[in-house]
This record gives C-alpha cells, sequence and structure tokens, in this order.
C-alpha cells in the first residue's frame, strides 16, 4: 500500500456545470500515483450553439497520460451524466469497469444496440459489496436515487476516508430498490470520514423531496380519474416510475402498453435484474387499437420533446400505432431539462391542438427529483461527520449553497474545487496542489473533436452568413480561360435592389478581375484575395451581410 503518499482528488467533469461527472482520486507520492475512476459521464449539447453536436465529454487528456497508473474505473450509477461516456473514452483507457447488475445489464443491452461499440470489460459486484481496485480499498453504499442501483463510494485509504455520494436522496419509500442505507452510513461515520465529496444538485431548495411513493399515489388517483386514455412519459431509466405507472394501470383495471426503443430496453433490463417482479407483462403498441380506451395506459419515451421519441410523434399525429384524440390525457412524470424547453412546449401544443388533457408537474406531484434537498443534506452529513467537504455535481451557485450547509455543520474545511483542481486531501489540511489539463471533447459523427478546434466555430459562421465558392481558370499569362463559375450556399436569392445575388457575385468576380493590374493576375493567391474580397464587398451592399467566400483559381 502507498503508506508514506498522499490521497488526492480532482474532478475532471461535473464541477461548475452539469453533467459529464468524471472524478479521479489518487493514492502515492507526486512522482508515482495510482488512480481511480469515479464515472465516466456524458452531456448533451445544445444544437443552437454547437450545430451537428450532439454529446460533449471531459476531456482525459491527463488520464491518456497516466494510463499505466489506472487501477479501474468504479460507475455509481447508469445515469448517462454518470456512464453515457463509457463507450466513447473506454476504448482509450481499457482498465476494468466495476459496477452493480442493474448498470452492467444496461451496459450490455446498450452494446448490443450499438454497432461497433466497444467490448467494455466489466466486472459486477454486488450491492453493498466491498472490494479492491488497485490499491483502493471500496465499499458500496446503496443510496435511494431516480433509477435502481445507485451506489455512494466509501474509499478507504491509508490516509483516511472518502465518502464519494454519487446521486442520492433520502427516500424511505423509493418504490423499488433499496432506500439509503442509513444504518450503514452512520457505521462509517463511527469508523471516520475524512471527506464527504457530494452530490449538491438540490442543495439550493429547503426542506426534503417528496418520495417516489407519493409520486406513485398521485399517478394511481390520476390514472383511476381519466375518462378515456392515458398516456404517461417519463424517462425511461425511472424504473420506479414505470412501476408506479403499472400498478396504477393494474388498478384502474387497463393494461400497460410500452412505447418507445429506450422503455422497451429498459423494461426488459428490470425484469431481468428482479425490479418489475410480481407484475404482469406488459403489451406492445400493435395491440393499442384494439383495447378499448378505458382498458389501456401507454407508457411513452420522449418527456423531453426528442423529436424522434414516441411522445412527439404522437403529438404530430405520426405515430404508426399509438393515436390520442380529444378527451385523452398525457401525464408528463418528469422535469424538463434545461435547454429542451422549447422542443417540449411544441409537444405539448401538438396535444392540445388534438383536444388532449396534458398534465405536467407544475399542477400534480407527478414528478420527484432524485437529489436531496438541504435538510437531506444536513441529516446525511449529521450521519457521517466528515472532517472535509468537497461539494460537485452542480454549477457555482449549487456548490454554493452546498458549501454554506458545510458551514452551517461546522465542518471543518471546505474544500471549493473546479474541474482540473488537483486536491490533496491528506496528509496535512486540504491543499491545492496542481492543475490539470482538462475541457470538453465533442462527439461530431464517428469522430471525437476538441472542443477549442474551429471546426464548430467556423460551422457556427457558415449558418449565420452562407457561404459563396468562386471558381476561376486562368492562362499563366493571367487571362481567363474559361467563364467563372460561381455557387452561393445559404445566401438569399434577391438583393435589396431586386437583383439576383448569384448575378452580383459574378459581376463581382468579372469586375474585380478587370480593375486588377495584369501582373498580379498571374499570381493565383494575389488573384483569389481580391475577388474574394470584391465577392463579399458586393454582397455586403445588396445584403447587408458578409458570407464566407472561397475563391479557387485554376491555372490552365
Ligand atoms: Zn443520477
Ligand atoms: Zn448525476
Amino acid at each position: 500500500m502507498a503508506g508514506n503518499g498522499q490521497l488526492v482528488f480532482a474532478p475532471l467533469g461535473g464541477v461548475g456545470e452539469i453533467g459529464m461527472n468524471l472524478s479521479i482520486y489518487g493514492l502515492g507520492d507526486e512522482r508515482r500515483r495510482q488512480w481511480l475512476i469515479v464515472d465516466v459521464g456524458v452531456s448533451f449539447a445544445a444544437e443552437e450553439h454547437l450545430p451537428g453536436i450532439d454529446l460533449m465529454f471531459p476531456d482525459i487528456r491527463y488520464l491518456l497520460a497516466e494510463r499505466k497508473n489506472i487501477a479501474g474505473i468504479v460507475l455509481t450509477h447508469a445515469h448517462e451524466d454518470h456512464f453515457g461516456a463509457l463507450f466513447d473514452l473506454w476504448p482509450q483507457l481499457k482498465v476494468p469497469v466495476y459496477t452493480t447488475p442493474f448498470t452492467a445489464a444496461l451496459i450490455e443491452a446498450k452494446r448490443l444496440s450499438e454497432p461497433g461499440a466497444p467490448e467494455v470489460e466489466v466486472k459486477v459486484v454486488p450491492l453493498g459489496g466491498r472490494f479492491n481496485v488497485g490499491n483502493f480499498d471500496v465499499e458500496l453504499v446503496s443510496m435511494a436515487h431516480s433509477i435502481p442501483e445507485a451506489n455512494a463510494l466509501f474509499i478507504r485509504t491509508p490516509h483516511g476516508n472518502v465518502l464519494h455520494t454519487g446521486d442520492w436522496k433520502l427516500d424511505p419509500t423509493p418504490v423499488v430498490g433499496l432506500p439509503t442505507d442509513e444504518a450503514k452510513l452512520r457505521r462509517l461515520g463511527e469508523e471516520g470520514v475524512l471527506a464527504v465529496v457530494g452530490d449538491s444538485t438540490n442543495a439550493v431548495r429547503d426542506g426534503r423531496s417528496p418520495s417516489e411513493a407519493d409520486v406513485s399515489r398521485t399517478l394511481a388517483q390520476l390514472i383511476a380519474e381519466a375518462p378515456a386514455r392515458v398516456a404517461v412519459a417519463a424517462f425511461a431509466s425511472n424504473v420506479a416510475r414505470v412501476r408506479s405507472v403499472a400498478e396504477a394501470a393494474i388498478a384502474a383495471g387497463r393494461e400497460v402498453v410500452v412505447v418507445g426503443r429506450a422503455m422497451e430496453r429498459i423494461v426488459q433490463i428490470a425484469r431481468e435484474t428482479g425490479y418489475l417482479d410480481g407484475l404482469p407483462d406488459f403489451r406492445g403498441p400493435d395491440v393499442y387499437g384494439y383495447l378499448p380506451p378505458d382498458k389501456v395506459v401507454a407508457l411513452c419515451t420522449g418527456s423531453q420533446g426528442e423529436p424522434r421519441a414516441a411522445l412527439s410523434r404522437i403529438a404530430q399525429d405520426d405515430h404508426p400505432d399509438i393515436t390520442l384524440a380529444h378527451g385523452d390525457w398525457v401525464i408528463f412524470s418528469s422535469r424538463t431539462i434545461p435547454g429542451n424547453e422549447k422542443a417540449v412546449s411544441s409537444v405539448v401544443n401538438g396535444l392540445i391542438d388534438q383536444g388532449v388533457r396534458v398534465i405536467t408537474d407544475r399542477t400534480h406531484l407527478v414528478h420527484v427529483s432524485g437529489h436531496p434537498r438541504i435538510a437531506e443534506v444536513e441529516e446525511m452529513l449529521s450521519w457521517v461527520k466528515p472532517q472535509i467537504l468537497v461539494p460537485v455535481h452542480g454549477e457555482a451557485l449549487h456548490l454554493n449553497e452546498h458549501a454554506a450547509i458545510g458551514r452551517r455543520l461546522e465542518i471543518k474545511t471546505i474544500v471549493k474545487c473546479r474541474n482540473g483542481d488537483l486536491v490533496r486531501l491528506a496528509p496535512g489540511a486540504p491543499h491545492l496542489v496542481d492543475e490539470l489539463p482538462t475541457g470538453r471533447v465533442y462527439k461530431d459523427g464517428a469522430l471525437l473533436i476538441p472542443a477549442e478546434s474551429r471546426t464548430i466555430a467556423d460551422r457556427r459562421r457558415l449558418s449565420f452568413v452562407g457561404m459563396v465558392t468562386v471558381a476561376l481558370a486562368v492562362t499563366e499569362k493571367g487571362v481567363l480561360a474559361a467563364d467563372p463559375e460561381v455557387e452561393l450556399i445559404g445566401i438569399p436569392e434577391k438583393g435589396r435592389d431586386g437583383l439576383p445575388l448569384t448575378d452580383v457575385a459574378l459581376d463581382a468576380v468579372l469586375d474585380t478581375y478587370e480593375s486588377i493590374p495584369k501582373a498580379r493576375r498571374r499570381d493565383p493567391d494575389s488573384l483569389a484575395e481580391s475577388v474574394r474580397r470584391g465577392v463579399r464587398s458586393a454582397l455586403a451592399q445588396q445584403w447587408g451581410k458578409k458570407p464566407v467566400c472561397f475563391v479557387h483559381v485554376l491555372t490552365v
């Protein structure tokens, strides 16, 4: 064991931002540390800022350089912001991945559905299990959350023990899975906790989150009252919600029809792992049309307005099996993730235009967060009594409020760190010892590209102003060998004076050519640059904007 070294911690993603959680712990001395990676998460890009980009990952440059010293990866749970970058980043790391059965089953199902996905080396560990990853002695603590099998990690080291909470809440009645293991947390508190690295998501909210069981009751009531068809949209990974909808349906004498691939997949995995035990089989969308309206509940994907998901297609009356009509109800058993508001409201409006009643968490308790509010954070910290609190998993505001809770509880040291900050937790007072390279990587088609590359900036510029290409063939003496060719892409057809802009551009090419001295016509670079300027300024006069312009000069 690394007896005389240090215990260090650094977030490489997820601190100061929402999503793409990836943290590392290091044991050993400065020159040679062994690393444990906790979570490999993804973020979803907002289309309008990053044209063509759907996914973002943390930049793991540092880990690639340290690859030989990485003992393994532990995944706390199967939410995308914790495991969604695994298939894209693992092939560069190729270290064993430790996780519990449900998360492992999801990885396998995802692998089978994604052609070319890597065969990640997964080591399945039991709930509450204790195992070694290199020099790290890791014990899992079951936590309640909005997906089965969320785990905190208790990491025992010669320098002290760290509780890495992952995502959690205190919910005594989580509907599926285990409640947060209070007894174990209290025991670990007795054993001694150096540091808590904890979830800040809801540290801005007073009191306690309602229980998943409260949502279950509301859903049961609504589904019992509904006069005709009911569709419920939920996050597919929320198996407790799936179970609640199914139980409500059975109680109301209705059948559950599962709609959407992500939902089918999660239902299958939840069946295999026992989380839907005791419930009858669900039906496929093909039987929907044959069931009387008051005998069916459709459980759908698409709660975030995803254009290809089931609910969007239903809202556009474009789904092959599922239709809704006047008097039917749709329940959004979900929260709209910031950035998805427009997409969700377009689905809601589509449904309302069909005469459907839309129910959301604005008026009914049909959704709860999976993250702890202030009273829950306080209670958990009072069980484990850490000397150090490191707020993670949140933006500046959330981290700040989480830190404030720690100060109120008189926790000795609050560590404020951001992505890339390498913090020595022990021995000695916690201290920033290094800044590791960090950043974002975009998934562009099949490629990973650094966020600071020009690609996306260029693409954004093109999306605002369009492009002109000009092809000129000139002889060695600089004489035009053919008529120039001009192509306009993403540019209006006619200018201020009603002239076709293609003609304006073509005239500008010829005028520029005529206007420059004969000697310079022979220099292709100089000719190209003059034409480029001429075309841009002529178009700017007619349009009020300058496009991107490429001029190719061919010497024939
Ligand atoms: Zn989560
Ligand atoms: Zn999370």
